[in-house]
């Protein structure tokens, strides 16, 4: 009989411990390729578990792309508001409306076209919602994978390696993947005792990731969320934003003009109002 490779034992290993212990998030056993897109931009920056809620809301009220598309931003915001970093929620709108009119590109770079869609995400939609044989890489993915192989990866090879690992069922490798990054092998604390692929694994000293990012208390995007929750609730003048915020004047013109940049708020008479 022929020997197998070592990543055949490995992805048996991982894919078994998966179908025993997958966590059942309402997205996974969708393949729309909305309802797929509207979960990895959910997902970008907040826990699977939070998200749920968010998404099935979300959902609920925006089944289409059309019914997306056609949506004030006030109303978009309103359900996003907890999931944090707005200009999500603004760029989803938008890859809807393009959607809406022009339909699904059905390749990655064609995804990549879509906006705030970037190569994970777009690889994740291609791999759950098409079928398409490719491993969608993003942090998690990268922390194990440097750790199976013994040394971090950099960004040329890691796609490279990740599409060597990959299993026959992409969808599900994927799927795997995440949730072994998100469970098991932490960025700071891995599980190695508890983990289906250790004995496959370099260890976890092979890449230990950089710490995250700094303190949300007074930050820019503490002050950028307070702006769009006030005014999705209501109008606002500079003054009101400044007072209510508790922000110094020049933050809240800063973070108005980026806001406003990014197609998220605009002026109206004197007030500020969440962008048409
Ligand atoms: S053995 Fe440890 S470092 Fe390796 S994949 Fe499992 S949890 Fe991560």
């Amino acid at each position: 009989m022929a020997e197998r490779s070592l990543e055949a034992e490995r992805n048996d290993a991982l894919l078994t411990w998966y179908r025993a212990t997958a966590r059942p998030f309402p997205w996974r056993s969708m393949r729309d390729p909305y309802a797929i897109l509207v979960s990895e931009v959910m997902l970008q920056q907040t826990q699977a578990d939070r998200v749920v809620p968010y998404f099935e809301r979300f959902m609920t009220e925006f089944p289409t792309p059309r019914a997306l598309a056609d949506a004030p931003l006030t109303r978009v915001l309103e359900l996003w508001s907890g999931l944090g970093y707005n200009s999500r929620a603004k760029r989803l709108r938008d890859a809807a409306a393009v959607v809406a009119t022009d339909g699904w590109p059905d390749d990655v770079d064609g995804l990549m076209q879509l906006p705030g869609v970037g190569p994970y995400t777009a690889k994740a939609i291609a791999s759950f919602a098409f079928g398409a044989s490719v491993a969608a890489v993003d942090t998690n993915l990268r922390r194990v994978l440097s750790r199976w192989h013994g040394e971090e990866l950099k960004p040329a090879a890691l796609q490279a390696v990740a599409e060597r690992n990959l299993g026959p069922d992409a969808a599900q490798w994927n799927q795997a993947m995440m949730d072994l990054g998100a469970r098991i092998c932490r960025p700071r604390a891995p599980h190695c005792d508890r983990c289906p692929v250790e004995q496959w694994c370099a260890g976890p000293g092979a890449y230990v990731p950089p710490r995250p990012q700094g303190r949300f208390e007074g930050s820019a995007r503490q002050l950028r969320g307070a702006i769009i929750r006030h005014l999705v609730a209501r109008p606002a003048t500079f003054a009101a934003l400044v007072e209510s915020t508790g922000f110094d004047a020049g933050h809240v013109e800063e973070a108005l003009y980026d806001l406003r940049t990014e197609g998220l708020v605009e002026p109206d008479g004197d007030r500020w109002v969440i962008a048409e």
